[in-house]
């Protein structure tokens, strides 16, 4: 990064999605606004995730900004679910039409932000030494930006390529007549088997918790579609902009426990052949509180595994039997399962055969030895707080983030946290699961409003109230205690060893969001505490995004 100091209105860090509009926000409000982001290009998830396979599970259209009626008419999504390249692409054409590259930085990783009470703003500093200070920092820095390698004794010893999903190279990766092994079968692992099956010499795919995957259901948009959406688009944002999972699927009113048998088989069979997430949007409304209602789902997809996979025993190794569908984020696939009809693909149970070393030629496990030319890790990430507790943030006294958050976070609207005013994180823990760019916007609507409250009021430091932010959190908590989505896995953090057990999505949903902000909203901000700095800082005033030099 240009090594010279920089002073802003508001820092984001992140170039995804949640980053890249709220440099828009922040500027399109008015205020001087600097992005920095630790990769050397824009788009977040789709610029680290360029595995094999990588594609939305969310609808492309559903999933794109909403702000600008001429973006969603200029921009023609090619299939319902797009690849890592198109939506890379995307946000590369967004970035260049709003004009944003300008107050971005590239290949700036923040590692430590400081709070100044006598200023009222952030100290930060990049990677390579660089510092700038805004008044407002916001980190858009994703939930699973930090990607998680297992510590397997020898990993480094390994002589051929090995490569974490989230971590993929710009250059190809040449599977031909490879023999390749891909480690863990959540979202990332399932996409990655059929899309490199052709080329390898032999794939073995090393699972530790089978999933309950189910298809897709991907395919071109054809041009009626295409004209479609763009005849509809108000409908559509509407739409989105209320629903509550952030999808556009039907809401099905019916109860499983009110169906027939046959009716509900009827309506598994149309869920499996239907697109992405509507398996779980629009299935029926007791799904996850009905076990009765789910297990027998859980029978269909089941049966359905059974009739792809051949060999009876591989069949049943990839049938979850410690979860129930929703209790772990469901993937969606393209031919996973019909993978394991090919003589050169085969099944490692990790939990009948745990990975005790990697050596120079490839995987051990308490069975033996196979030898590799590519290890493929799909083992995701340090989900929700990750990437913030690795940020070096500091706020009032001192006060280390990652310390604050030993036992998991506390939050406001998950948004932000006592002791660190002016700081606001858009889509970090405590968001929503689901159609994340509606959740994401969201908030990083709120954290526009929120700034536009204080400037209109003449604030300049802005800390939510101790009592607001346990309110959430006690909300949050409550949800996790009956809530069956996601109890397994990322989203209570338990894939990384040693960290705390805490629920780390909002349980209120969008709903709640929507309530309590229009809450704060309509109580004249009181769920916050705003005041002067108590020394006017050297700050350029708030217009335009020029930066000047400290
Ligand atoms: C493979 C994959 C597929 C997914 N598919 C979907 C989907 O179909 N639908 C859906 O809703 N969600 C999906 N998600 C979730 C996805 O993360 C979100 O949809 C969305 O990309 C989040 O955007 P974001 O801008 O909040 O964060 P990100 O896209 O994660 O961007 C955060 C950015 O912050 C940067 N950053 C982090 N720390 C620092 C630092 N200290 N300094 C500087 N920069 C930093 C990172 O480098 C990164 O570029 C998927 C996730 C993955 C991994």
């Amino acid at each position: 990064m240009d090594t010279t100091a920089v002073d802003v209105d508001v820092l984001v860090v992140g170039a995804g999605i949640t980053g890249i509009y709220q440099l828009h926000r922040a500027r399109e409000a008015g205020f001087s606004a600097l992005l920095l982001e630790a990769g050397s290009g824009v788009g977040g998830t789709w610029y680290w995730n360029r595995y094999p396979g990588a594609r939305f599970d969310s609808e492309s259209y559903t999933y794109g900004y909403l702000f600008s009626d001429e973006l969603f008419r200029e921009w023609e999504w090619q299939e319902h679910f797009a690849g890592q390249p198109e939506i890379e692409r995307y946000l590369n054409h967004v970035v260049d039409k709003f004009d944003l590259r300008r107050d971005m930085r590239f290949d700036a990783a923040v590692t430590s932000a400081v709070w100044d009470d006598a200023t009222g703003t952030w100290h930060v500093t990049v990677a390579d030494g660089a510092r700038c200070r805004g008044r407002f920092l916001v980190a858009a820095t994703g939930v699973l930006s930090v990607p998680y390698t297992p510590d397997i004794p020898g990993r480094d010893d390994f002589g051929g390529v090995q490569h974490h999903t989230g971590l993929w190279p710009a250059d190809p990766v040449d599977f031909t007549g490879k023999r390749v092994a891909v480690v863990g079968t959540s979202s990332s692992g399932v996409q990655v088997v059929p899309t490199v099956l052709d080329d390898v010499a032999s794939l073995t795919v090393y699972q530790r918790t089978a999933n309950w995957c189910t298809p897709l259901n991907n395919r071109p948009i054809t041009a009626d579609e295409q004209q479609e959406l763009r005849a509809n688009f108000e409908a559509l944002r509407e739409t989105l902009n209320t629903s509550l999972s952030g999808f556009a699927h039907p809401v099905n009113a019916r109860a499983g426990a009110d169906a027939s048998p046959a009716e509900r088989r009827a309506m598994f069979e149309e869920l499996w052949n239907s697109p992405g997430f509507m398996k779980l949007t629009s299935n029926y409304y007791d799904l996850l509180f009905n076990d009765q209602v789910n297990d027998e789902w859980c029978a269909f997809i089941a049966e359905k595994i059974r009739g792809i996979v051949r060999d009876p025993d591989t069949a049943e190794r990839l049938i979850p039997k410690d979860h129930r569908f929703g209790g772990k984020r469901p993937p969606f696939v393209n031919g996973y399962f019909e993978a394991f009809n090919d003589p050169k693909v085969s099944l490692v149970d990790l939990r009948e055969t745990p990975i005790t070393r990697v050596t120079a030629t490839g995987i051990e496990t308490t069975d033996g030895l196979r030898e590799f030319d590519i290890i493929v890790w799909a083992t995701g990430f340090d989900f929700g707080t990750g990437a913030l507790n690795r940020m070096g943030i500091r706020g009032r006294d001192g006060l280390a983030l990652s310390d604050h958050w030993a036992d998991g976070p506390t939050t406001f609207l998950g948004l932000q946290t006592r002791g660190f005013p002016n700081f606001f994180f858009p889509g970090g823990p405590h968001a929503a699961a689901g159609n994340n760019p509606r959740y994401n916007g969201d908030l990083v609507d709120i954290v526009t409003d929120t700034l536009l409250y204080a400037r209109d009021h003449g604030f300049d430091v802005i800390e939510v109230s101790a009592e607001a932010e346990e309110r959430w959190t006690r909300m949050v908590d409550k949800g996790a205690a009956v809530t069956t989505f996601g109890t397994v896995g990322q989203y209570v953090g338990s894939n990384i060893p040693g960290k705390p057990r805490r629920y780390l999505l909002n349980t209120g949903g969008r709903l709640k969001l929507f309530e309590i902000s229009a809450d704060v909203v309509a109580n004249d901000y009181r769920a916050y505490e705003m005041s002067k700095a108590p020394a006017a800082s050297d700050l350029p005033p708030p217009k335009g995004s020029e930066t000047a030099q400290i």
